[in-house]
């Protein structure tokens, strides 16, 4: 039987549409044309590539999206996030973490089939090409993405007073943080870099310069898509802010955990009330951008004097767990963007991993502005589970190796007073970057992502998984990409 090429339109060449748009052009079978409303590569310039100048990037020095989310108590938390091929995978800290096995079993025992542990950790290792690790139980050695952990050498000196002054008040060092076996305790990030040290996003990895020559598939960037085309329950293409429609079989939300449901909600596809306040016809009454996670925590920011010295990228040590087990992580990163010789100011952060709290996305003024994001508020006993994290982090604090490096707090508080958590929360709550979960199997998608009661359309990002995994969340994203890329593959073409 003669099959027809069947065409399928990517939304956004961020960290999962990158890897969606890789894969699916492996299959000659299907046509791919992908739209990236940011530039191309050669809009990486050295803050993008070089991890130690990441938090450059965040300040705006490459195209980057700025996207103020709202603190339960009033405030707000600029977040920023990739608008270029690669999307977030070019700007963020480069932690390549999995999560623990716990947050996918659960994810399969609430009926989606094909996401426990043993399914996505498979798909975890064929991503990755495990440098320091090559090919063992849990890691991989020939997959897209190179990864290997910083070496202590290559540490900021912040970041070194921090390891240091944790192995000296007592936290067992765990050699390899992404297996749950050796959990809890301090390791170094799995980063993603090539063997310069320079950062590999998404799209340098799954768009090579091979990948891009297939005849099957198209990248468009500045190409931002304004709406997706609904008739009779399909999606039929999509209409670009620029005017122009394309027609596909079926079209891949990729657009990322806040600017995918803005999409959907364009498109006639959120909770019909919302819809209604602007006069949008609804397609499909659904709970978009209802139910966003983030990992939230407070930040405890220091000082010392000097340079920051390292090549490291601002994800470089962090403490996995606590004696009541692991669902807090916390760690030391650079928050001044600005170089300076004379100081350096870090922020120790400490995030509640297991985040039950729910944020939301909603449109703005119009269908056309930014969204206004809500961030998940914490649990009310999230400072007895922060607790363990103060009481290690006033001991670092007595350390030698803090001390020697003169670490001074810019905000000085009784680290084992009782109410020490509520009070950091008040002065700083910050937000990891990692929304997810506001598109999510279960109530917007089915278990391959796609939308229900729309025919030929899914998403496949963060905002597809259904409870934010409790670990860093890029490699989650690829992870999901990979494995609807094999569903999607595997379907047959529509007559
Ligand atoms: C500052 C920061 C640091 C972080 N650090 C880490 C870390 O160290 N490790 C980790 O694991 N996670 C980290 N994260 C989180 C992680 O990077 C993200 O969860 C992940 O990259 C999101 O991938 P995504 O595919 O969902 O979206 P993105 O990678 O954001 O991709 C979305 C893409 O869609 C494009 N797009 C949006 N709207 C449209 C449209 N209408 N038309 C066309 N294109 C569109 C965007 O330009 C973008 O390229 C960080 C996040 C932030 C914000």
């Amino acid at each position: 039987m003669n099959q027809r090429t069947r065409s399928v339109i990517v939304v956004g060449g961020g960290t999962a549409g990158a890897v969606l748009a890789g894969r699916l052009s492996e299959d000659r079978g299907l046509s791919v044309t992908l739209l990236e409303a940011g530039p191309d590569h050669d809009a990486y310039d050295a803050a993008v590539l070089d991890p130690a100048r990441a938090s450059a990037a965040w300040e705006g020095a490459t195209p980057n999206a700025t996207t103020p989310m709202l603190l339960e108590k009033g405030g707000a938390i600029p977040m920023i996030q990739g608008r270029l091929l690669g999307g977030t995978s070019a700007v963020n800290g480069l932690a390549t973490l999995r999560g623990l096995p716990p947050d996918y079993d659960a994810w399969a025992a609430a009926g989606l089939e094909g996401w426990g542990w043993k399914d996505v950790v498979a798909t975890f290792i064929a991503a990755e090409r495990d440098v320091d690790f090559g090919s063992s139980p849990i890691h991989g050695s020939s997959g897209p993405l190179p990864v290997r952990r910083w070496r202590l050498d290559e540490l900021s000196r912040a970041q070194r007073a921090y390891y240091d002054g944790m192995v000296e008040v007592g936290e067992p060092v765990v050699a390899d943080i992404n297996d749950p076996s050796q959990l809890p305790g301090l390791g170094v990030f799995p980063v993603t870099i090539d063997e310069d040290g320079q950062r590999v996003t998404t799209s340098l990895a799954y768009l090579t310069a091979e990948v891009r020559a297939r005849e099957n598939l198209a990248i468009r960037t500045k190409a931002e898509a304004a709406k997706i085309e609904v008739a009779d329950g399909r999606a039929t293409g999509v209409t670009l802010v620029s005017g122009e429609q394309l027609a596909a079989d079926e079209v891949v939300v990729a657009a990322g955990a806040l600017w995918s449901p803005m999409l959907l909600f364009r498109s006639g596809i959120g909770p019909a009330e919302h819809l209604s306040e602007y006069g949008i016809s609804v397609h499909a009454d659904l709970p978009v951008g209802s139910t966003m996670s983030d990992h939230i925590g407070p930040g405890l920011p220091y000082r010392h004097g000097g340079p920051r010295g390292g090549v490291g990228g601002p994800a470089q040590v962090l403490v996995v767990g606590a004696s009541n087990g692991t669902e807090i992580d916390y760690h030391a990163f650079p928050v001044a963007p600005v170089p300076s010789e004379d100081e350096t100011v870090f922020m120790m952060a400490v995030f509640s991993l297991r985040s039950s709290g729910r944020g939301s996305v909603r449109m703005g003024d119009t269908p056309g502005s930014d969204p206004i994001v809500k961030v998940p508020p914490l649990p009310d006993d999230a400072p007895g589970r922060l607790r363990h994290a103060f009481d290690r982090l006033a001991k670092w604090e007595q350390s030698a190796a803090a001390r020697e490096l003169g670490c001074e707090a810019l905000m000085p508080l009784d680290l084992n007073a009782p109410d020490a958590v509520a009070t950091a929360l008040e002065r700083v709550t910050l937000s990891y970057g990692h929304m997810t979960s506001t598109c999510p199997m279960g109530p917007v998608l089915d278990a391959d992502c796609r939308v229900h009661g729309i025919d030929g359309l899914r998403v496949v990002d963060a905002s597809s998984m259904p409870s934010i995994p409790s670990g860093n969340t890029y490699l989650g994203c690829v992870m999901v990409a990979e494995r609807v890329a094999v569903k999607m593959a595997a379907t047959e073409p529509r007559q």
